[in-house]
């Protein structure tokens, strides 16, 4: 027997498909859609306004799954995060970071990550494979779900988890669009952003699909400084990368800037001349700045700068002209901060195995 579908992996798009197939009119999926995201509602029987022959066939051959919670942790700043097991004993993480007025829910894209960047204790785990869509959208759903306890929801989404969103396009682009959706979670455009490492030939795709917003990873001013933190850039140099990134910028009109990330580390990319090479490389990109302070983790051979340096480098893009924000670390009593999830992965390319040898290696 086939499995059954998960309704949390279809988009509208998706839903209306699926009533075609059954030989019924397209907005039937979207009278589903009210019912599950509007409604809460994952009992098939009780959607009155489908006819009964549809609810049947759902009851058998649909269902609302979400991945089993194995832990579920609060940092005594607020952050949330939970640990989930997405099958084969594969862990992945989602991290909830509450403010004032606004809670971000940080999500996972895939099973660990190929991208090996230095500072990314995520690369460290090798990489299992890709989420599906309902597994992105399931995180979203829980989170929801204890925020409803204290009548609130999430507010922003970022694709900042575990993973690279753009190589696992179809799931993301599901999954942001059940999020962006008004008959599902309903938020704007501009609280929904994916993050990438500059996986530049979806970074074009993307500008045919959607309107997300987008976070690039930067985190260097230079190719040869760029190929040592974020190997893809040997694959997808800087040109490249910031031709892509203005293509995108224009895609979103002149009144929606890119983010761009970039991880300080002492005595690697945090001096003056980093800072003036990287105001100088995003002249012509609407953008804004992000800072965010490496989060160590064991023997990743990088420090956190001190902050008078970190002050100074934004200083210097503030100077420039460029809005730039300081990420403050949340929830490292938890490693839930930026580049600490690590869940558990089932790794096939002994990445781990050689790491987890070195971090043994280093404690002696
Ligand atoms: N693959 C995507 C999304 C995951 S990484 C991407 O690269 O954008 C999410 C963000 O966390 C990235 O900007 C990454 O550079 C940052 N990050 C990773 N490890 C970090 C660390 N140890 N300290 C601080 N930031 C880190």
């Amino acid at each position: 027997m086939p499995s059954p579908i998960n309704i949390y992996g279809l988009d509208r798009t998706g839903l209306e498909q699926l009533f075609v197939e059954l030989g019924q009119k397209p907005f039937r999926g979207r009278q589903l859609m009210k019912w599950v995201y509007h409604q809460g509602l994952t009992d098939f029987a009780a959607m009155t306004d489908l006819p009964r022959s549809v609810r049947e066939w759902l009851q058998d051959n649909a269902c609302f799954e979400l991945p089993e919670v194995t832990a579920f942790r609060v940092s005594k700043d607020g952050t949330c995060k939970w640990v989930l097991d997405v099958g084969d004993n594969n862990l992945v993480e989602t991290v909830l970071i509450p403010e004032k007025g606004r809670n971000t829910l940080c999500v996972s894209s895939q099973v660990g990550c190929m991208l090996d960047c230095s500072f990314c204790s995520t690369g460290k785990q090798g990489f299992n494979g890709n989420l599906p869509a309902a597994y992105i959208v399931a995180q979203m759903v829980l989170a929801n779900q204890m925020l409803a306890e204290r009548n609130e929801r999430v507010t922003n989404v970022v694709l900042m988890g575990m993973g690279e969103p753009l190589l696992n396009f179809e799931a993301a682009m599901t999954a942001t669009n059940v999020m962006m959706d008004d008959l599902a979670f309903g938020l704007s455009k501009r609280r929904v952003t994916i993050s990438t490492a500059g996986v530049v030939p979806a970074i074009e795709k993307l500008a045919e699909v959607t309107d997300v917003s987008l976070a690039i990873s930067l985190h260097a001013p230079t190719d040869d400084l760029r190929n040592e933190l974020v190997p893809i850039n040997r694959k997808y140099p800087l040109a490249q990368l910031l031709k892509a990134c203005r293509r995108y910028a224009d895609h979103l009109g002149g009144h929606r800037k890119l983010v761009i990330e970039y991880t300080l580390m002492k005595g690697v990319n945090d001096s003056k001349q980093h800072a003036k090479d990287l105001a100088e490389l995003l002249r012509d990109i609407p953008c804004k700045i992000n800072l965010i302070p490496f989060n160590p983790f064991p023997a990743s051979g990088y420090e956190q700068p001190d902050s008078a340096a970190v002050y100074q480098f934004q200083t210097h893009l503030m100077k420039r002209g460029y809005t730039t924000m300081l990420r403050t670390t949340r929830g490292d009593d938890i490693n839930a901060a930026c580049g600490q999830l690590v869940g558990q992965v089932k790794d096939r390319t002994k990445r781990q195995t050689r790491y987890l040898a070195r971090v043994k290696a280093a404690a002696v």
